[in-house]
């Protein structure tokens, strides 16, 4: 039997993985949790909201998958999240954002992946105040880290028939750190002669998202443009609910919804357990467990086609009678 840590979170973690874990144990495939706590909950008995016993499961189990876990504001811990991805190198971020069917959103057809870069750009945190009406923020960009993650695309289209990876930059003005990523773009391309190039500028894509948004297939990015696109590629397929993601290195790889602990509905049985789901569908993928992630994935369709779906989605079903109706879909 396969171990994987579960990082069940706070906010509307807890009641999202049970719903998860409910419906993967009603699959048939048998998975050992290793539940780890983590976040607010864990702070005061273990002082801080990352124990390390969280990140040596994960490096045990090689997989994780991960509930949304909530870092305090303003009391000196360092996002949880960031802190998971530096410590494991988790170089890729990535996004898939599919239309599902049921869910009614402005446009059919989208199915686009996103593959953002996770540990460089302006998201470095290399900072300064450099006088009382000035600050800084430096942006990195290495040969190395892009040339991992555009591969890392290329490969992620090749393995899973996509015919498509573009690159997106705003190499016109920063020519030199936007300008380095899509050369390296460029030198990886030339590997995989079977998938169609293109490039694109940020702002443009931007645009024509949100006119025309099946024309796009993979996306790579460097960090900053990546966290802005994928959370607007998220609204397009029926927003946080529904939007899964991955991180992903390579030794060890962490899945976890887009959204956050969602504090305002904690505890009320009405959070969308799916984009959690989808996360965990995606991993089961990743292990080599096909034929379980297909069933899982139909009865989720079969679920919200049938209209049955959560508050957030227009529907009236809570998140337990939601997971119900997906165990009986299975
Ligand atoms: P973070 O900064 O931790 O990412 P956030 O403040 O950006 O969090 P979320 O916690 O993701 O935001 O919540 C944003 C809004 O979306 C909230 O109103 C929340 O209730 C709603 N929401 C988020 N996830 C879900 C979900 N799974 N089901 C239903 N509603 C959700």
């Amino acid at each position: 039997m396969r171990t994987i840590t579960l990082i069940n979170g706070d906010g509307i973690g807890p009641e999202i993985s049970e719903a998860v874990v409910k419906i993967i144990e009603a699959s048939g495939l048998k998975i050992d949790w290793d539940v780890q706590t983590a976040g607010s909950d864990v702070i005061e008995a273990e002082g801080t909201p990352l124990p390390e016993r969280v990140l040596n499961s994960i490096k045990k189990n090689k997989i994780a998958l991960k509930a949304p876990v909530t870092t305090p504001i303003g009391k000196g811990f360092r996002s949880v999240n960031v802190q998971l991805r530096k410590s494991l190198d988790l170089f890729a971020n990535l996004r898939p954002c599919k239309n599902l069917a049921g869910v009614k959103t402005r446009f059919d057809g989208v199915d686009i992946v996103v593959v953002r870069e996770n540990t460089e750009d302006l998201y470095a945190g290399i900072e300064r105040q450099v006088d009382e009406d000035t600050a800084e923020s430096i942006k990195i960009i290495t040969r190395k880290a892009s040339e991992r993650i555009c591969r890392f695309a290329f490969d992620y289209a090749v393995k899973n028939n996509r015919g498509e990876v573009c690159v997106v930059t705003k190499a016109n003005i920063m020519k030199l750190s936007d300008g380095l990523f899509l050369d390296t773009y460029r030198e990886v391309a030339k590997d995989y002669p079977n998938i169609n190039q293109r490039e694109i500028l940020v702002d443009n894509l931007c645009m024509q998202l949100v006119q025309n948004p099946k024309q796009f297939d993979v996306l790579v990015l460097p960090n900053l443009y990546g966290d802005i696109v994928s959370d607007l590629c998220a609204g397009l397929i029926g927003g946080l609910g529904i939007a899964q993601g991955a991180n992903i290195g390579e030794d060890c790889a962490v899945f976890e919804p887009v959204h956050g602990s969602a504090p305002d509905i904690k505890g009320q049985n009405k959070a969308n357990p799916t984009a959690l789901l989808l996360s965990a569908v995606e991993m089961l993928r990743y292990i080599g467990e096909n034929g379980y992630a297909a069933r899982i994935e139909e009865a989720l369709h079969k679920t919200l086609n049938s209209g049955k779906m959560t508050a957030d989605l227009g529907g009236n079903l809570s998140t337990t009678e939601f997971t119900d109706e997906i165990i009986k879909n299975l």
